[in-house]
């Protein structure tokens, strides 16, 4: 009997860090559940997300295929929160057609040619089911051992199959996918990314987002001093990191203008950390406006020379909300190896005139004193420059540069 004669095709999902929440478990949950039904919402089949004791079924309409079964787990792979994705089969609860499902599993795996060692490994979270989790092991194994003739190995299976007897059904599934892993976005609140077109930014964005974080993004541009390119690379960035969140926001600033009388108050070596300083200002203008509880930068630890620890501090200095740096303990390689696997390092690597660049002194000061720093902006009023380049935003979503409101 085929698989499909025995049982629907379904998704089944094991929570990560989530497991080990108290009392607000349920919140998390509830949430994670609700980004998932985001998430699902782009592939237009339409799918019902159940809680189940521990884990999360999704299950697919009657009829539907394998293959959306597929696209279904390759979709959520990418929502934080979830430690395992399984393409499940749900199947009646009696042992007889468990059995069945389990050798039709094998039958259809590669291992069962090379006669691969297997393990069966069965959950019962529901305590009326006939059998032991122990005795359905036996059962299922010993019928595969006699229809395929595969070993058995308990320590290190090169196939395993799961079999979990849950309160309506049983679900039997091999393989796996790894999910993200740590906590559902939106469950930490909102925070504002300052996502330049480099490599280090978008995998800081991806790593607060895992933490829980939803983000918008802001980019400060060198318009109308450079071309637009590094705009359409941080669009390019926002699109690839918001299958991890949805709705994401590109906020971007004209900060050419505001360069050019950096450069002109003629502080060459403070010219970097100053300009860093009026970012991160308009970054919490702007922040108080979305409603934004922080900041987040892709600074490492003396990876350049406006990330020594002077000039991080200096930096702390200029804002009142906190600035998260979740990369600040990590090697470029490291950072790179990130980048490549969440799939932002090819648009980073694209070509663009960054506006950093237009502030490029000889030799930048590595130790920037905080007093020096505020007499330049003084002299610029930076606190009032702040609150108008954050008027001077426009906001890009997904379908488009928005309406100005
Ligand atoms: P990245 O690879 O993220 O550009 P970087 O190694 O080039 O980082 P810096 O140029 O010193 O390092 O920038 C440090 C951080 O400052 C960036 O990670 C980013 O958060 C922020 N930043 C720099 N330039 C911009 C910009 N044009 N717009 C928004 N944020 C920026
Ligand atoms: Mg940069």
């Amino acid at each position: 009997m085929t698989l499909a004669a025995l049982g629907e095709p379904c998704v089944l999902l094991k929570l990560g860090e989530i497991v080990l929440k108290g009392k607000n478990r349920e919140l998390f949950e509830r949430r994670l559940i609700n980004n998932i039904r985001t998430a699902l919402h782009e592939l237009d089949i339409k799918v019902d997300v159940r809680k189940r004791h521990g884990v999360i079924a999704i299950f697919l309409p009657a009829g539907a295929t394998v293959e959306q079964a597929e696209a279904v787990a390759r979709r959520v792979a990418d929502v934080p929160g979830l430690v395992w994705i399984h393409r499940a089969w749900r199947v009646a609860k009696d042992p007889d057609t468990v059995v069945k499902a389990g050798l039709e599993l094998v039958r259809e795996s590669e291992q069962v040619a090379r006669k691969a060692t297997f393990a069966v490994r069965s959950r019962r979270r529901d305590k009326r089911f006939p059998l032991r989790s122990n005795e359905l092991d036996r059962l299922v194994g010993g019928a595969i051992n006699d229809e395929y003739g595969l070993p058995v190995d308990l320590s290190k299976p090169e196939l395993t199959l799961h079999i979990e007897v849950d309160r309506d059904e049983v679900f039997v599934f091999t393989d796996g996918l790894p999910g993200q892993g740590g906590l559902p976005v939106g469950s930490s609140g909102r925070a504002l990314v300052l996502m330049s077109g480099g490599i280090d930014s978008p995998v800081a964005a991806y790593r607060m987002m895992r933490r829980g974080l939803h983000v918008d993004f802001l980019h400060f541009s060198g318009i109308p001093f450079t071309t637009t390119e590094s705009i359409y690379k941080a669009y390019a960035l926002v699109r690839k990191l918001d299958r991890f969140q949805s709705n994401s926001r590109l906020w971007v600033v004209p900060f050419g203008k505001a360069q050019q009388s950096i450069r002109n108050s003629g502080q060459d070596r403070l010219a970097v950390i100053a300009q860093r300083r009026l970012m991160l200002k308009t970054a919490e203008e702007v922040a108080h406006r979305i409603r934004a509880a922080a900041l987040v930068t892709g600074d490492a630890l003396g990876q350049v020379s406006s990330q020594t620890l002077a000039n991080i501090t200096a930096q702390d200095h200029a804002v009142d909300l906190p600035i998260l740096r979740p990369l600040v303990g990590w090697d470029k390689t490291e950072i790179m190896a990130e980048a490549r696997r969440i799939g932002t390092l090819a648009i980073s690597e694209l070509p663009d005139e960054d506006c950093c660049s237009l502030l490029a002194p000889k030799r930048a000061e590595t130790r920037a004193k905080i007093e020096d720093l505020k007499q330049i902006e003084k002299r610029l009023d930076a606190e009032e420059l702040a609150v108008q380049l954050a008027d001077s935003i426009q906001e890009y979503t997904l379908e488009g540069v928005a309406p100005a409101s």
